[in-house]
């Protein structure tokens, strides 16, 4: 269960212009935050704290939102003005994620009323101006959003962010489970797993695939028969095979059941270590998505980590999200696309209609048949996010992309699929993509976009690289060369 999170709202002053100035600004305070509030813009409630006047004022703030585990950030703005030594010593031990509002509480200037008391009530674009100063000095991680507070605009930068928080805060208390290890011999898949838990917060531990069989042969007959009358209201079940989807629901209950006790939001599997399991867990899998675990084949402990992640950022969004993998092109000239798709691995959060339940011959894993979800994905505007490890950093990669319909039916296909055509086109997009190391393996979001994600990256102090579509390679490449100096520097 996520915490119910909440964002500190903190108005700088001071003392300068007398008591009725300070009472003046908490109360359009309690009117903006009222106000932002009910905008459907904004995914989680903002809380006014106080005016901050002095420094031990800030401090003081600072270390209660450092404190509270519902605070997921501080917002801050500059009615008047708020010397910004004063925001030094709250400033350098604040470490939840801070935006900065340079708005103002009139929309327009009284032209027939204005004189110097109303210049000094209201004088954000003097006081924000000092108050980013000092987070420019001390390389604070930060957004600024700058506008209007009640436009809609403004709200959505807002709100935006505050998912970009959100992500960072669940980050710092991810646990992963990883069942089995790495697949032999695949470079992309694997990472420095201390430096993850140092940058980003992700406890990644693994458990021999033994342990969690032990749960799946716990689970009960009648619990089975529970599960099979829910996955005949949410499917169409077109297999006699009904064996294999009572395994595959017992894989679901058992492995739930071990995640729940563990306290875990992602986890992996491997066909490579299979040991006492009848098939390669599939539909299981495909649930657990669904319902929000990050998952990662072959023991992607990265893309799981994201893609549980980029589910928490999203949350209330609910057009879905998935592990997916880049698999086959159709080269069509002027309407190049990927098709993508994993083993069964896919989210049914995804589809574009009732998913069916099949049951089919799998080659690889040398198991038994495995009953799977088999779907389209639907379209629709998305991303493609890789988080890779370079050596010495962690990458993230961002492809804006438009999911498509596939072209054609595929009746030999029996696996969930997605199609899409990368921008700004398929030969730019995956030159720019192997260029810059990202994976086979992604997370493919439909209620997320790149402002999301970059601002998570800077939040947590990752590299950032997106592709899109003002893409070109040329420019590409120097950002390439400049981040490596950056890296090596260490600025
Ligand atoms: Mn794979």
């Amino acid at each position: 269960m996520m915490i119910n999170y909440e964002f500190w709202f903190v108005i700088g002053s001071q003392h300068l212009y007398g008591e009725e100035v300070i009472n003046q600004v908490r109360e359009h305070g309690k009117i903006m935050v009222e106000r932002l509030n009910e905008s459907d813009k904004l995914p989680w409630k903002v809380k006014l704290v106080d005016v901050g006047t002095t420094s031990d004022e800030i401090t003081n703030i600072v270390e209660e939102a450092n404190y509270d585990k519902s605070c997921a950030g501080i917002m801050t703005w500059m009615h008047t003005f708020s010397p910004s030594k004063m925001w030094i010593r709250g400033f350098t031990r604040l470490n939840k994620p801070y935006l900065h509002m340079n708005t103002q509480f009139n929309r327009e200037i009284p032209w027939d009323k204005i004189d110097m008391d109303f210049m000094n009530l209201n004088q954000s674009a003097h006081g924000d101006r000092e108050h980013g100063f000092i987070a420019t000095r001390l390389r604070m991680p930060r957004k600024i959003v700058v506008g209007y507070w009640r436009d809609e605009d403004f709200q959505e930068k807002v709100g935006n962010w505050m998912r970009s928080a959100i992500g960072v805060m669940e980050s710092r208390n991810l646990k992963v489970a990883r069942f089995g290890d790495n697949m032999r011999e695949v470079a992309v898949t694997e990472g420095d797993k201390v430096e993850a838990q140092i940058k980003l917060g992700w406890a990644i531990n693994y458990y021999p695939v033994g342990d969690l069989v032990g749960y799946i042969y716990d689970v009960k007959e009648k619990d089975i028969d529970k599960q099979i009358e829910m996955y005949k209201e949410k499917y169409d079940i077109v297999t006699d095979n009904i064996d294999s989807v009572r395994y595959q629901a017992k894989i679901e209950i058992g492995m739930r059941k071990f995640l729940e006790e563990g306290n875990f939001g992602a986890f992996t599997t491997t066909f490579e270590d299979l040991y006492g399991l009848k098939q390669l867990p599939g539909l299981a899998i495909q649930r657990l998505m669904e319902d929000g675990y990050g998952f990662g084949a072959e023991g992607d402990w990265k893309t799981a980590a994201l893609d549980h992640i980029m589910k928490t950022m999203a949350k209330g969004l609910n057009k879905g999200s998935s592990f997916m993998e880049d698999y086959t092109y159709h080269l069509e000239r002027d309407n190049a696309l990927i098709l993508g798709a994993h083993m069964l691995e896919v989210s049914p959060s995804i589809a574009d209609a009732r998913p069916t339940v099949q049951v089919h011959k799998l080659g690889i894993g040398g198991k038994e048949d495995p009953a799977r979800l088999v779907f389209n994905g639907k379209e629709g505007d998305i991303i493609l996010a890789s988080l890779v490890d370079l050596g010495g950093r962690m990458r993230l990669i961002v492809n804006d992309a438009v999911a498509v319909k596939p072209l054609k039916d595929m009746p030999n296909l029996p696996v969930a699929r997605a199609m899409w055509k990368p921008l700004p086109d398929l030969e730019t997009s995956a030159e720019a993509w192997i260029l810059a190391g990202g994976s086979h393996h992604s997370v493919m979001s439909y209620d997320l976009n790149a402002d999301h994600m970059r601002d998570f990256a800077e939040l947590l102090g990752i590299e950032f690289i997106h592709i899109n579509e003002n893409t070109d390679i040329k420019e590409l490449k120097k950002e390439f060369m400049y981040n490596d100096i950056a890296w090596k520097l260490g600025v």
